[in-house]
């Protein structure tokens, strides 16, 4: 079972900086900020429900920029008030999913969401350089990637290439990412941790495929859950007992025949090909794909590479896909 942990990395400097992240392989993000900046990485605690993990990164944040906005130091004091607000959290969440899920067979005794607090802080000195990667023994028993940092970095740089190439401008499901590559005979090991690399580095996003948070409904709290590759909510999220997550889950049923879009599934937007547009700008005027209309925020992206591909022909590549739900 794949586990995702929340932790705060705290920067020092004249003015401190604090940011939450959720990490399939927290080893992978260690060496990520150990190559860039000396830092102290909060552990909060970590759960095998990804939407879980999403939306008590977003309490914790919505937290955080009150406090830290007040001129609050993130003491360890602090931090323990922070694991306590995402105990809490849990169990808020646990409870207004139990009164959804009347429909679900398998019913829980001990609370629908499963989530294991974890104290520990991290300090992270600066090393620079891609030379002194080095494991460093582990804190944790979490520790996915780790194969990955023994690895020559040249090899790990080769699969990185390959997965941009093939990955390039597309949202995937994880499901979805692991049959195209055995579809292109590209066999990545660590997938998740070299995914979880280029998010780290900007080149990707991603996100659980059914968002869950708590809202103020007009009389009460309620649970909210978003299908994020095609926007459903409502009646067309299912809540199911999940046997991947051993817990509760949620899947999208109206886009189900694009593969199951769930809590505990790692939806990956991957924009790693920017270099591609930029490279391509001083061709502005060979080719014209033009509307005249208003695009959206997504549409003009999609209109933008679409006119790269055609201005920036790439060898084997003579397909272009515009997806879109
Ligand atoms: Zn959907
Ligand atoms: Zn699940």
């Amino acid at each position: 079972m794949r586990e995702y942990l929340l932790y705060i990395k705290a920067c020092g400097g004249s003015i401190p900086q604090v940011q939450t992240y959720v990490t399939p392989s927290f080893s992978v993000d260690r060496t990520f900020w150990q190559e860039r900046e000396g830092c102290v990485l909060h552990v909060i605690g970590k759960t095998s429900s990804l939407a879980l993990a999403f939306s008590l990164r977003a309490k914790v944040n919505g937290y955080l920029m009150e406090q830290v906005g007040k001129g609050r130091m993130l003491t360890e004091g602090y931090v323990k008030e922070l694991r306590a607000l995402a105990v809490s959290s849990v169990c808020e969440a646990s409870s207004l999913y139990g009164r959804e899920a009347v429909s679900v067979q398998d019913r829980l005794e001990q609370g629908w969401f499963s989530w294991e607090p974890i104290e520990v802080s991290v300090e992270v000195s600066y090393r620079g350089g891609k030379e002194s990667r080095k494991w460093t023994g582990a804190q944790l028993g979490f520790l996915g990637g780790r194969e990955l940092l023994r690895r020559s970095s040249s090899r790990v740089n080769l699969q990185e290439a390959v997965l941009s190439e093939l990955l390039d401008g597309r949202a995937l499901l994880w499901d979805e990412i692991e049959t195209l590559l055995k579809k292109r005979g590209a066999d990545a090991q660590d997938l998740l941790a070299i995914l979880h690399s280029f998010v780290l580095a900007n080149k990707a996003e991603w996100r659980p495929g059914i968002r869950l948070a708590v809202t103020k409904g007009w009389w009460r709290k309620q649970l909210e859950l978003v299908c994020e590759r095609c926007g459903s909510a409502g009646a067309k999220v299912e809540f199911t007992y999940c046997h991947t997550c051993e817990q509760g889950c949620a899947y999208c049923t109206a886009c189900l025949g694009m593969g199951r879009s769930k809590c505990c599934t790692p939806y990956f937007l991957m924009d790693v090909g920017e270099s591609l547009i930029r490279s391509a700008d001083h061709l502005q005027n060979v080719a014209r794909l033009e509307w005249a209309g208003k695009y959206s925020a997504d549409q003009s992206r999609a209109a933008e590479r679409a006119r790269c591909f055609v201005v920036n022909p790439r060898p084997k590549l003579t397909e272009f896909l515009i997806w879109a739900v």
